[in-house]
């Protein structure tokens, strides 16, 4: 989910009322060739298989639908749709939460969907030690009366617009020489917001895919619908042929036909594949391509980024934080949290802990347990409030995308050198097309609409040779 350029998320861009920003529509104008008497198997019932199922179906193909895990939708999880869930009075995203831009597939589907959007304003606090060595938490003011803050923000923004080689943000961090006291605001702006660390990052390939964006500048989130269900509307037909319990094990492709074998060894057999995996999934090699990826392909697997990371969402029985909190920066083990009710609800009782990159290894090797992670994001929460965290815990969700067994991480994010390998990763090999987020070539992946646009584009590739 990286956002657009620039320092900050910036909550205020969240007011933009949906009416103000024209809508797309939502079906794309793809080349109008009938697919009837084609087959298609959709491997994965996320944003972008279901997408794209959704649109060969309306082209007439007969499509099959297999995903593997127990529900459709991927990466987007709403909380009512776990076990145990449903923690507030307003939906909570353990996946995707904002739509990035107005000006793209998603936001077309929230028009359709006659969805709000959150209209609140916000501050962002700062938990950061001063030129004296003093942590405390701090209003946003200081990024422009502390000069080392400053220093931070100028160097994001020029992260955007570097065109040296393509060394990691921490290279240039010691490059510039930017101080130790405030490389926690570029750790959590850049690594954690890329599903990363500043370690694994390359900024040429982030300035690189980041002038390639074209969704727009805005931030939007639901006010009280889910995500899930703006998707799920826009595919309605396509969700209800998913077979879910259905784990692809091995893609054959000859100039017949494709097969696909699930684990419990049943075989469809149909005229494309369309693969839309995470690219968690392929770099864990779950799935025996024959023949093989090409080489191409499979150097573009091992080399772009695919980050660890996950979401800790915490109720509280009483708020300690101040009611308009925006972003929460500079916790030890966590790099950001927000408050998902700001807008939603009269008395926002929720904190999501954002986690990615090592910080999100560390958290679940030290943590150890669910209970663990919690006791050590709540302990974060006592260091800034004085202890009020603790005794007000009511109930909490760690979800960890790197441990969801069809996932393996958050969402691919730009390591050095990636740029060019994206069209790799997008590439038809003999009958089996791909998709997915990971696999958009113009610099929205790592979003929904990134996912949706990959699945059009591999659509269009279908459609192009039937
Ligand atoms: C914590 C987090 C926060 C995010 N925040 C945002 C945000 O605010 N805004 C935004 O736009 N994006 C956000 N994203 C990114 C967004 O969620 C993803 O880019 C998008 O949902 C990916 O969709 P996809 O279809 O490419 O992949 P997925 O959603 O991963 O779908 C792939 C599907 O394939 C299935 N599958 C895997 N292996 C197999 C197999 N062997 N056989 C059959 N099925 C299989 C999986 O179970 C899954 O359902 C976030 C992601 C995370 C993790």
């Amino acid at each position: 989910m990286p956002h657009p350029p620039g320092f900050q998320r910036d909550r205020r861009s969240f007011l933009v009322a949906l009416a103000a920003a024209a809508p797309l529509a939502a079906a794309p104008a793809l080349a109008c060739k009938p697919g009837r008497g084609s087959s298609v198997v959709v491997v994965g019932a996320g944003a972008a298989g279901l997408w794209a199922a959704q649109l060969l179906m309306d082209k007439g193909f007969t499509v099959t639908i297999v995903e593997a895990s127990g529900r459709y939708g991927g990466r987007i999880l709403p909380d009512t749709e776990t076990a145990g869930g449903g923690l507030a009075d307003f939906p909570i995203e353990l996946g995707a939460e904002e739509i990035h831009g107005s000006s793209s597939v998603l936001f077309a589907m929230c028009a359709d969907a006659n969805a709000a959007f959150v209209d609140a304003v916000s501050a962002d606090w700062f938990w950061m030690a001063d030129g004296d060595g003093n942590v405390r938490l701090r209003d946003e003011s200081v990024l422009e009366t502390d000069d080392l803050a400053a220093e931070a923000v100028s160097f994001i923004d020029g992260l955007y617009r570097w065109d040296g080689d393509d060394i990691t943000v921490t290279e240039r961090l010691e490059d510039v020489g930017i101080a130790d006291r405030v490389r926690f605001l570029v750790e959590a702006q850049v690594g954690n917001e890329y599903g990363s660390d500043d370690d694994h990052v390359g900024v040429l390939s982030l300035a690189q895919d980041d002038a390639l964006w074209t969704s727009g500048s805005g931030n939007y989130a639901l006010a009280d619908v889910t995500m899930l269900s703006v998707v799920d509307l826009a595919c309605s037909d396509a969700r209800d042929f998913v077979q879910l319990n259905a784990v692809v094990t091995a893609v054959q492709s000859s100039n017949a036909g494709v097969v696909v074998t699930l684990a419990d060894a049943t075989t469809l057999s149909a005229d494309y594949a369309l693969v839309t995996v995470s690219l968690g999934v392929l770099k864990a090699g779950m799935i025996a391509f024959d023949p093989a990826l090409s080489d191409e392909k499979q150097a573009a697997i091992a080399n772009v980024g695919f980050g660890s990371g996950m979401k800790v969402v915490i109720a509280f029985t009483t708020r300690f934080w101040p009611d308009d909190l925006g972003s929460l920066y500079g916790a030890e083990h966590v790099p950001e949290f927000w408050a998902p009710g700001l807008g939603r609800t009269e008395d926002p009782l929720v904190l999501t802990a954002f986690v990615m990159g090592a910080k999100a290894d560390a958290l679940r090797e030290e943590g150890g347990s669910d209970d663990g992670i919690l006791a050590l994001v709540l302990a974060d929460l006592d260091a800034m409030y004085d202890g009020a965290a603790t005794p007000a815990f009511a109930a909490g969700i760690v979800q960890d995308w790197t441990a969801e067994p069809y996932v393996l991480g958050s969402y691919s994010f730009p390591s050095p050198g990636s740029s060019a390998l994206r069209a790799d990763l997008a590439r038809v090999e003999g009958r089996v097309h791909f998709a997915g987020e990971a696999t958009h070539t113009t610099g929205m992946y790592a979003t929904v609409h990134g996912a949706l646009e990959s699945g059009e584009r591999a659509v269009q590739e279908i459609l192009d040779r039937v």
